[in-house]
């Protein structure tokens, strides 16, 4: 049993710390929305008001919060808050930068850090089947992994700080690609006189294959499961693709990595939220394609 603070209960952080006390931890838990914290109660969290009381003896802290900047200002207050030695965790998917800075201050505290952003999307977080791309010392690594184990089914130790940021941005770039990518194909389908289950069926037994064609396949019929049968309801809302896509091209920019089609990925995203559709799946974007071929 080890004492966990977490903060940020949203829809992934809430389900996570619930699965943190089914695994026999003792959870203290705080976030901005009293609503929030109230669902965690309900769970079995220790509710607090306070960050200073959600972390007080605590022996490791997780973050799960929406940006870079948040997760910047807790781990600020952290720095006055936290014993030596303690571990924190941050599983927010944030900029390469603010993760490399959030470590800087860990380091500050005389703490054990790690940043150990997740996929899987709410339903692994409340199955507590989320992958973790975890980057931290080996030190770090050893002492985080039975934790995180307790949300997660596998977890990946894929470098130093900020690597686990790193291979979250380059695997949502990929995504991101695909699903437009298999949206175009469909489109193009569709004027070729082919039936989605004919392509479907060649395309995800031939070198097509991917994820967003055999998990998130854009139109409806294929496979029942894809948010397309639910009337694009999230799964994966376009705004968070959008927020990982720009994310990716801030670092291509920095690092200067060439990503031209992470980058027209990121644009034809930003349109469609621009049109009012962040709140969509991201593979509602098959609306737009089609529209921009007239029909
Ligand atoms: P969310 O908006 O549901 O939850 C974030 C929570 O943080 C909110 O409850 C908010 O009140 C709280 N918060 C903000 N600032 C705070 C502060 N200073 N102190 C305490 N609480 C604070 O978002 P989410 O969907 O849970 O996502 C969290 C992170 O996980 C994001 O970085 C997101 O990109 C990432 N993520 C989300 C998904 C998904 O499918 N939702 C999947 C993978 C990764």
């Amino acid at each position: 049993m080890t004492r966990i603070a977490f903060v940020g209960l949203g829809n992934m952080g809430g389900p996570m710390a619930a699965n943190l006390v089914k695994a026999g931890h003792q959870v203290s838990g705080f976030d901005l929305s009293e609503a929030s914290v109230k669902v965690a109660v309900e769970a079995g969290v220790r509710g607090t008001s306070a960050l200073s009381d959600a972390v007080r003896d605590a022996e490791c802290v997780i973050t799960m919060l929406p940006k870079g900047q948040h997760v910047i200002a807790v781990w600020r207050d952290l720095t006055t808050l936290l014993a030596e030695d303690t571990l924190v965790i941050d599983c927010s998917t944030i900029d390469v930068e603010s993760a490399r800075n959030a470590h800087k201050l860990a380091e500050v505290m005389n703490c054990i850090s790690l940043d150990a952003p997740v996929s899987g999307g709410t339903g692994g977080a409340a199955a507590g089947t989320l992958t973790f791309m975890v980057g931290g010392s080996e030190k770090a690594f050893a002492l985080g992994r039975p934790i995180l184990e307790a949300m997660g089914k596998k977890i990946v130790h894929c470098g130093a700080a900020g690597a686990g940021q790193a291979a979250k941005i380059c695997n949502n770039m990929i995504l991101g690609i695909s699903m437009i990518g298999v949206c175009e194909a469909f489109g193009l389908a569709e004027k070729l006189g082919l039936s989605h289950q004919a392509l479907f069926d060649v395309a995800s037994t031939s070198s097509g294959q991917c994820w967003s064609l055999t998990t998130y396949c854009p139109v409806p019929g294929p496979v029942p499961t894809s948010p397309a049968n639910n009337d694009y309801k999230p799964g994966f809302a376009a705004a968070l693709m959008l927020k990982d896509l720009t994310l990716s091209q801030e670092a291509s920019k920095q690092s200067g990595a060439a990503t031209p089609l992470g980058a027209h990925a990121a644009s034809l995203y930003e349109e469609f939220e621009k049109a009012g559709h962040g709140g969509d799946d991201f593979s509602a974007i098959i609306h737009m394609l089609r529209e921009k071929a007239g029909g």
